[in-house]
């Protein structure tokens, strides 16, 4: 191009004064082509021509109604002008229909309003700009009353309003997967709730225990909540205060809920396996709710591992722990778990407490009998949480750990005795468990063998990827 140019300019003025008449025509019959230039170009040359043809063509939400004769400018249009007859109309008509809505909604504005701190309702509609009327006649919806009422900061208002600004629409995503829509219906409105179908897919995720159980689960990619989960579900079999060891590892299948594709929550744990010193304990949900072992024993038993969440116990995977008192090594009636004071101690099963009181050894303390067999101790409370004579479930807070009696450091001394007999809570052998009824037995197993085998299938196959 700047070659030409230079050109140009060594040409004499009056040559000049030509080539450009001559520059003009050419520009000029390549912007307006005569109607046979067009048609053999078209021919010949579909792709030059439909560069000429582009720098004519509307966007289609611009273009006004023409009869199809005079719309030369559009290729497709140009070639239902060359088919005689009645095909021609629906093809005109096609895009046009749609052009009348495209209208529409260029007509249309569409706002987003976000709910601000100590922000009302009516505050809001009145940034909206929206007439009392139609501020009450909304109100008076009951889904708009029931959600509307209680939008919280952060949420949203989308509000559509006509060309003569009258409210058209308005949507409240009530959570992730409803939403509610209020539209205009004649004179006055009509409101709906939306709810997205939720896709439930499963999730295998397993790990192996490093430094302890909290971090390797959550490296594994489980929330706080499925933490406690897992803890909650194997809590009867094992001490997740003070038993987990390195190399203990689980795995489990869990569902995750979707909508649109869009990821929503985290569903149940569906099965587990937890490999605790060697021992392997499995967990599988059962149809109503409640986890058996894969055989169908209830996880749930008489007794808890632990009377408190490991999430408390501090140092809780050191064997060698020194004791609080003495500052040694050494075997005692009971087990001690060190934690911060007013940390909730949980009674380790259904019962009575026998005695609840203070001395100056125990501290404050709180005396669970169970059954003839089974008696439950809690030393050094800062609180008691019970009274003599009061019946207790399981897991029921008895007391908040503390640090009162004969103790240097706050902990929880926790004695369980069997027929008199101080035995350690962590390792006898407790009452066993209900089995599933025998009426859901078969289809239990199904369940179990389907999750179980699922569950060592993915294991392998990250061993395998494992390099
Ligand atoms: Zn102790």
């Amino acid at each position: 191009m700047g070659k030409v140019i230079t050109l140009f300019k060594l040409l004499p003025k009056k040559h000049q004064i030509i080539v450009s008449i001559l520059l003009l025509f050419v520009t000029a019959s390549l912007f307006f082509p005569s109607e046979p230039a067009q048609a053999s170009k078209n021919a010949d040359e579909p792709s030059t021509h439909a560069e000429t043809g582009e720098r004519y063509q509307l966007p289609l939400a611009f273009r006004t109604p023409t009869a199809p004769s005079n719309d030369s400018g559009n290729p497709d249009t140009e070639l239902g002008t060359r088919v005689p007859g009645a095909i021609v109309e629906p093809k005109i008509e096609e895009p046009l229909a749609p052009q009348a809505k495209d209208s529409d909604k260029l007509h249309q504005t569409v706002e987003h309003f976000e709910v601000e701190k100590g922000d009302t309702l009516a505050a809001l509609f009145q940034r909206a700009n929206l007439s009392s009327r139609d501020v009450y006649e909304i109100t008076q919806l009951p889904l708009a009353k029931k959600n509307l009422l209680k939008i919280m900061p952060g949420e949203e208002l989308v509000i559509a309003k006509d060309a003569e600004g009258q409210l058209t629409e308005l949507s409240y995503r009530i959570d992730a997967v409803s939403t509610l829509f209020i539209r205009r219906d004649g004179e006055g409105y009509r409101e709906d709730v939306q709810v997205k179908e939720v896709e439930l897919r499963t999730q295998f995720a397993q790990a192996s225990i490093k430094s302890n159980f909290w971090n390797a689960a959550v490296d594994a990619g489980l929330t706080a909540s499925q933490i406690m989960e897992l803890a909650t579900l194997f809590g009867w079999d094992i001490d997740f205060a003070l038993d987990l060891r390195e190399g203990d590892t689980f795995a489990l299948i869990y569902e995750q809920q979707f909508a649109d594709g869009e990821f929503l929550k985290n569903g149940a744990i569906l099965a587990a396996e937890f490999i605790n010193q060697g021992d392997r304990y499995t967990a599988v949900r059962f149809s109503d709710g409640n986890y058996y072992s894969e055989s169908g024993q209830s996880m749930r038993k008489a007794f808890l591992r632990s009377p408190v969440d490991f999430k408390y116990v501090s140092s809780n995977f050191n064997p060698k722990r020194l004791h609080p008192v003495t500052g040694q090594v050494k075997a005692h009636r009971g087990v001690d778990y060190v934690a911060a004071i007013g940390t909730p101690i949980k009674a380790a099963g259904r019962g009575r407490v026998i005695e609840a009181g203070y001395n100056q050894f125990n501290g404050n303390y709180v005396f669970i009998k169970h059954n003839e067999t089974y008696t439950t101790k809690y030393l050094h409370l800062n609180k008691r949480k019970v009274k003599k004579g009061d019946t207790v479930k399981q897991g029921q807070v008895v007391g908040t750990l503390g640090k009162t009696g004969r103790v240097t450091g706050a902990h929880l001394h926790y004695e369980f005795i069997v027929n008199g007999v101080h035995r350690n809570p962590r390792t006898v052998d407790l009452p066993k468990a209900e089995s599933i009824a025998a009426a859901d037995k078969a289809k239990f197993t199904l369940i179990s063998q389907d999750l179980m085998a699922k569950l060592q299938h993915n294991k392998q196959l990250q061993v395998a990827m494992t390099p």
